[in-house]
């Protein structure tokens, strides 16, 4: 599995003429080596594939990245790596921009006149964006573990509960039920804390007719899930108007999003119904993004982006509508294209009126 993707990096590193790439990204080292530590690096050239790290990680990365030639490395970057790209006869060597300017600069002075390092970007996320079917079937398994914290919170709920309170059931029965550390901080916001994208969980209690809105994410053997509901225990006209229009923007573009569109398009058919009900100025963020290793990752569903949708994307649709004062809405599903179509992979109703009031008070 890991020998295809690396495979596949190679036409990468021909067309930016590169005899090796450095790859220092902790999510991109797991995707092409298999190794799941968090202090390691790849040097991957036309025909050598190898993993550094230190002696904490020796024994793990033997285990999990068979392919790849591991050796041993002690200190910063700067102090062993020059030797190698000369060992191995190296005179362009591309590394990650994420990789810190400090470690850059150290790097580069350590390398003047021997080897010249080239700034490379995208790489390996271009790859991890087109998800294998072993991968989605993964990232299924973690959606389906927020649905079921959406499914036991609603046993539980009632006004009175502190936002807090109410993260902490949803983090200890995504943990119980077997996520890993969970990828993002839990967000559960009621009333007017809503209107905030990415409110944090706070001391207040929730009432009833007001909006509650959960965003939580789940990892499981590395892949994350993203999930958001909005709901009322209780009765609110206002709650009902708006979330009937982010449900349709969602639901147009979950309908009409296909493999060949460009992630601006695929943005408007959100944001063309949010416009058109008036609230285009209350939908301040892009439509989605990709998940897998990362909780955000490519592709993004920007106006700004003309990148290109394609089968095998795993991705959010999440538009929402935030009103300073009253609160927000934000209906968010993990989709898959797939055959030229999506396909949803969140399972949580959000389509009737049981989904916005889905407890009677
Ligand atoms: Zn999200």
């Amino acid at each position: 599995m890991t020998g295809k993707r690396v495979q596949k990096l190679q036409p990468g590193l021909i067309d930016m003429v590169l005899d090796a790439l450095l790859v220092s990204r902790e999510e991109n080292c797991r995707y092409l080596s298999g190794f799941t530590g968090s202090s390691g690096w790849l040097l991957i050239s036309n025909n050598h594939t190898i993993l550094a790290t230190d002696f904490r990680y020796i024994e793990q990365a033997g285990k999990e990245a068979p392919n790849f030639e591991v050796i041993q490395v002690k200190g910063d970057l700067h102090s062993w790596l020059p030797r190698i790209a000369q060992d191995m006869g190296w005179h362009r060597l591309g590394f990650e921009t994420s990789l810190p300017f400090s470690t850059y600069h150290q790097l580069k002075a350590a390398t003047e006149g021997k080897l010249e390092i080239v700034p490379t970007a995208g790489l390996v996320e271009n790859l991890r964006c087109i998800k294998e079917p072993a991968e989605l079937e993964i990232i299924d398994r973690a959606v389906h573990l927020t649905d079921a914290a959406f499914e036991h919170i609603k046993t539980i709920i009632h006004p009175g509960m502190k936002e807090k309170e109410i993260a902490w059931e949803l983090e200890k029965f995504l943990r119980q039920e077997g996520s890993e550390a969970i990828p993002f901080e839990i967000i559960v916001a009621s009333g007017p804390n809503s209107a905030l994208p990415h409110a944090h969980p706070s001391e207040r209690r929730i009432c009833s007719g007001e909006p509650v809105l959960i965003d939580m994410g789940a990892r499981i053997d590395g892949y994350c899930s993203d999930f958001s509901r909005t709901f009322s225990l209780g009765r609110d006209e206002k709650l009902e108007e708006i979330y009937s229009i982010v449900l349709e923007a969602q639901l147009t573009a979950i309908k009409k999003i296909q493999p060949g569109m460009s992630m601006a398009e695929a943005d408007r058919l959100a944001r063309e119904v949010i416009d058109r009900a008036g609230y285009g100025e209350a939908f301040g963020h892009s439509l989605g993004h990709g998940v897998g290793l990362e909780i955000h990752e490519l592709p993004t569903l920007s106006p700004n982006s003309q990148d290109v949708l394609a089968d095998g994307m795993v991705f959010t649709v999440e538009p929402g509508i935030y009103l300073p004062g009253w609160g927000g809405v934000r209906i968010e599903d993990v989709v898959t294209l797939e055959q030229g179509k999506s396909r949803v992979l969140t399972m949580s109703r959000k389509d009737s009126r049981s989904a916005i009031f889905p407890i009677a008070v």
